[in-house]
């Protein structure tokens, strides 16, 4: 969500005149009229890197009087006087629910020299509505829903981002068209929660019966879209409407990514996550069975103050059984004014150990399931995004139908939103490595003689 928001304040700030900088990897080789730090604040170490960064900017801005520093995003809405108070050279704070005044504070500060703050704990204007430049052109998010009702103990969003409020599906429909028409191949619908679109009491739609798989049905229906998918369902409300709308429209991707959490069911309860273990395997059952070539990723928390060492042993069991194609593991950290905050926390080496022996542990899992990808071709969507080492080696990136990362060669010019066949040579834990295969057929077919060709060596 933090990315997609992003992508909107770089678009007002176009609309006022402004042109995007060349990328810098640090903070003091920044050279631009102004600089906006959008700040997540759903883990600790958010601040510590805010404030580094600010000073940072500081030397820059007494070169540059004229320089404007913006902070927006969660931080800035959970720590709007902190931030001036600490650093007081900062010239515009406003919040999750603010993207909209960006130009208005650009112009205040620019009259007036004084700070410009603005913060307001609901939403006013849907961020979708506002100017936006995306990242990425051939991948697009658009977001159905911002805020969350539910209330889970260790997470900050709901006080950052305030209840759940969903965008018109006319809005959604529209925006989608638009993209697709523009060229985009792929389309992630983005909530906090998607599954409980449509089902909020305080959503300003009229029709009360048009949920999530409504929505997703009308999405998939769009003529020309290539890939659609959708982040995050909660486990909780994952109803078999939407698995059968999955299953029904063969440009919803085979992949899922369905937030965990935890093994244990008494630290899911001491979390406030409202489903149980067998719950949750009880939706991926259905997912497979409907779904045959599915693959389900997870987020796992290690380290939440109640876990004992039997809790995390059960959060390995559950790792081992789902057998989930990737998790995304994060260090439980504490966020102020969170029920799980004011608990007792476990000592931190005791975490460190857990958390290093679950990621051990999914590596080899990912491992072991990008395996069953030697040898095989798969399509990829040519992305125009680069990987780490993709200039030194030549090789391209994209992502198959589950979002697996593929770094691929090819001998043929390739534009970013073709989809390829790529034979798959090597796998790693996060990614695959192959070579793109112009004919498929032709392919298939020389496999097919050299393998007869070996049979006859040895008959
Ligand atoms: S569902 Fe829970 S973890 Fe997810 S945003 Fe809402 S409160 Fe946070």
């Amino acid at each position: 969500m933090n990315e997609h928001d992003s992508e909107r304040i770089a678009g007002m700030l176009e609309k006022v005149g402004y042109k995007k900088a060349e990328m810098v990897n640090n903070f003091k080789d920044v050279e631009s009229d102004i600089v906006i730090i959008n700040t997540c604040a759903v883990r600790e170490n958010a601040a510590t890197r805010l404030y580094g960064n600010l000073g940072q900017l500081l030397a820059k801005k007494r070169s540059n009087k004229k320089m404007i520093i913006g902070v927006g995003g969660c931080l800035a809405q959970l720590d709007k006087d902190k931030i001036i108070k600490k650093a007081p050279w900062v010239d515009i704070v406003f919040g999750t629910n603010n993207l909209q005044s960006l130009p208005a504070l650009i112009k205040r500060v620019n009259h007036n020299t004084k700070n410009a703050v603005e913060i307001s704990q609901q939403l006013k204007v849907f961020p979708s509505t506002l100017p936006t430049i995306r990242q990425n052109t051939i991948s697009a998010w658009v977001p159905i829903s911002v805020g969350c009702n539910q209330k889970c103990t260790f997470c900050i969003v709901p006080q950052l981002r305030g209840q759940e409020i969903d965008r018109q599906p006319e809005d959604i429909l529209n925006e989608i068209k638009a993209l697709v028409n523009e060229g985009f191949k792929e389309i992630i619908l983005l909530g906090q929660n998607v599954n409980s679109y449509g089902l909020q009491p305080s959503n300003y739609q009229s029709d009360k019966k048009y949920n999530f798989s409504k929505l997703l049905n009308q999405v998939a229906e769009i003529k020309g879209l290539q890939r659609l998918r959708f982040m995050s369902p909660h486990p909780a409300g994952f109803t078999d409407d939407v698995i059968q709308v999955m299953a029904k429209y063969p440009n919803i991707m085979p992949a899922i990514h369905l937030p965990l959490q935890s093994g244990s069911n008494k630290v899911l309860k001491d979390m406030k996550r409202s489903y149980r273990i067998n719950h949750f395997k009880r939706v991926v059952n259905k997912l497979r069975l409907a779904i045959p070539d599915i693959e389900i990723t997870t987020d796992i928390i290690v380290g939440f103050p109640t876990e004992t060492q039997a809790d995390f042993e059960q959060t390995l069991k559950a790792i081992k059984d789902i057998n989930f194609l990737s998790a995304y593991t994060f260090i439980y950290s504490i966020r102020p004014n969170t029920p799980a905050g004011k608990l007792p926390q476990l000592n931190p080496d005791i975490i460190q150990k857990r958390f290093n022996e679950l990621t051990n542990l999914q590596s080899q899992i990912m491992l072991e399931n990008h395996k069953k990808y030697q040898n095989k071709i798969v399509k990829v969507l040519v992305e125009n995004i680069k990987g780490r080492k993709d200039k030194i080696t030549h090789r391209l990136t994209g992502r198959d139908k589950h979002g697996i990362l593929v770094h691929f060669t090819s001998n043929n010019e390739l534009k970013s939103g073709q989809e390829i066949d790529i034979l798959i040579n090597k796998v790693a834990p996060s990614h695959l490595l192959g070579h793109h295969i112009k004919n498929r057929q032709s392919s298939a077919l020389k496999s097919f003689n050299i393998l007869e060709k070996t049979k006859q060596q040895f008959n």
